[in-house]
């Protein structure tokens, strides 16, 4: 549906032969297990995709936006918790090369690039979630560093990262404005990961506590100035949220394809389920709707990469039409399946497990909508404690 260029197509390939033969074997266990796909992130370093969204200059391919939605939907199609992982990897140059100086992008690119990027963006907290200002973390200022004290949750890739971005509150009481943004390296002391979660789906991606105890990291560490880390959010969940209508789009598509297989090959009442006109109407509205969330998924790709004004508004759209979208896809797709459907032996009921999550993180779906209707409305639908910009939420 999407025209790729040459190139395109040979990346896409390139994900997919990893996909097919090393991921998709994997993909059951990995649920059952929640083992963290080390070997595969290699597999994509060594075949140039983990990289290849860094700028030249830095050691990267300089690849787009549209490629990088293309990658994570082929990812998804046979594992969304490895293309959960790997928008860490694709999202990590993002908030660095937005708001980094340039001795912060030379001394970290490189680093990321060896690692295989992975990196942990950190802002909910027990009493943060939604309301991103309402972070208790501290950061404080002492001679030429900060240090950091608080707790932070269902921080992705939190006990695998690399390199973490830490967002904490520098100016009590200054809400959206007193929050700014850390980069913390891994083993800093006093960081240390806690509790790694328990999931219902997205299994094999890794999402811990952090704990911050007397953290502390060199002035020179803070990315942006003091107060812009609300900003340095928002634009990375504006990412995020791109990131999350990828996965649903490739996630259904999976679920999608496996559902229609499987009906042209189980026999009942002496013929293919697939040819009884009630399963055939089910799968023309799965596929209708897995395309139309794909169009304005690759729209909203473009749109951020011309740097469109649209961007955030689109962002929330995508993310709130392909996570709803992937949801009863697989829904649907376990019904195909009928009772087969709810076993392990079949991937549909982990894709529908998986698609659950998509609706809740990089801002809920009750977010998505507020963030759109504020966009169509404007100061009418802005909130007593809206941010500049007109948004306080995650
Ligand atoms: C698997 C996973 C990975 C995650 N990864 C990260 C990560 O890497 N980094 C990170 O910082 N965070 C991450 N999160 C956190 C995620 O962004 C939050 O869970 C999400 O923003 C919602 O916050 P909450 O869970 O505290 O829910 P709450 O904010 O407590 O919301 C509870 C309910 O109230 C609704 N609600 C809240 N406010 C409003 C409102 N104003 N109007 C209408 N309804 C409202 C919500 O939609 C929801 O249904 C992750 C979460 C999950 C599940």
């Amino acid at each position: 549906m999407i025209e790729l260029t040459p190139e395109q197509e040979t990346i896409r390939q390139t994900v997919n032969r990893i996909c097919r033969e090393k991921l998709a074997p994997r993909a059951a266990e990995m649920d059952r297990t929640g083992e963290f796909p080390w070997d595969i992130l290699r597999e994509f370093a060594t075949a140039g995709v983990a990289h290849m969204f860094f700028p030249v200059e830095y050691g990267g391919l300089g690849e787009d936006l549209v490629t990088s939605t293309m990658v994570i939907e082929e990812i998804a199609r046979v594992n969304a918790a490895t293309a959960h992982t790997f928008t860490g990897v694709a999202n990590s140059r993002l908030p660095l090369l937005t708001a980094g100086t340039d001795e912060q992008k030379r001394r970290y690119m490189p680093l990321l690039i060896r690692e295989a990027g992975v990196t942990c963006l950190s802002i909910t907290e027990p009493n943060a979630g939604s309301d991103v200002a309402a972070m208790e973390t501290r950061a404080v200022r002492d001679g030429d560093s900060y240090v950091l004290n608080g707790r932070k949750c269902f921080a992705t890739n939190g006990s695998v990262a690399v390199l973490y971005f830490i967002f904490a509150v520098t100016t009590p009481g200054a809400g959206a404005r007193g929050i700014s943004c850390f980069l913390v390296e891994r083993g800093t002391p006093g960081l240390r990961p806690g509790r790694v979660e328990d999931k219902v789906g997205l299994r094999a991606s890794n999402v811990s506590e952090l704990i911050l105890e007397d953290v502390r990291v060199p002035a020179t560490n803070r990315l942006g100035g003091e107060g812009d880390g609300f900003k340095i959010c928002m634009r990375a969940l504006d990412k995020a949220r791109l990131d999350a209508a990828a996965l649903g789009v490739g996630l259904a598509q999976g679920a999608l394809d496996y559902a229609v297989a499987y009906a042209k090959g189980r026999v009942q009442f002496k013929q293919s389920v697939a040819e009884f006109q009630g399963m055939q109407f089910l799968f023309a509205d799965m596929a209708t709707s897995v395309a139309a969330a794909r169009a304005l998924t690759y729209e909203t790709a473009r749109r951020m990469q011309a740097n469109d004004s649209s961007t955030a508004h689109f962002c929330a759209m995508a993310k709130l039409c392909a996570s709803d979208m992937a949801m009863k896809v697989t829904v649907d797709a376990v019904q195909a399946l009928g009772g087969y459907g709810v076993l392990k032996d079949h991937p549909v009921e982990r894709m529908m497990r998986d698609a659950k999550i998509l609706q809740i993180f990089d801002g809920t779906n009750q977010i998505q909508r507020m963030i759109i209707a504020r966009g169509l409305l404007g100061g009418a639908a802005a909130g007593p404690r809206a941010a500049p910009g007109g948004r306080n939420f995650s």
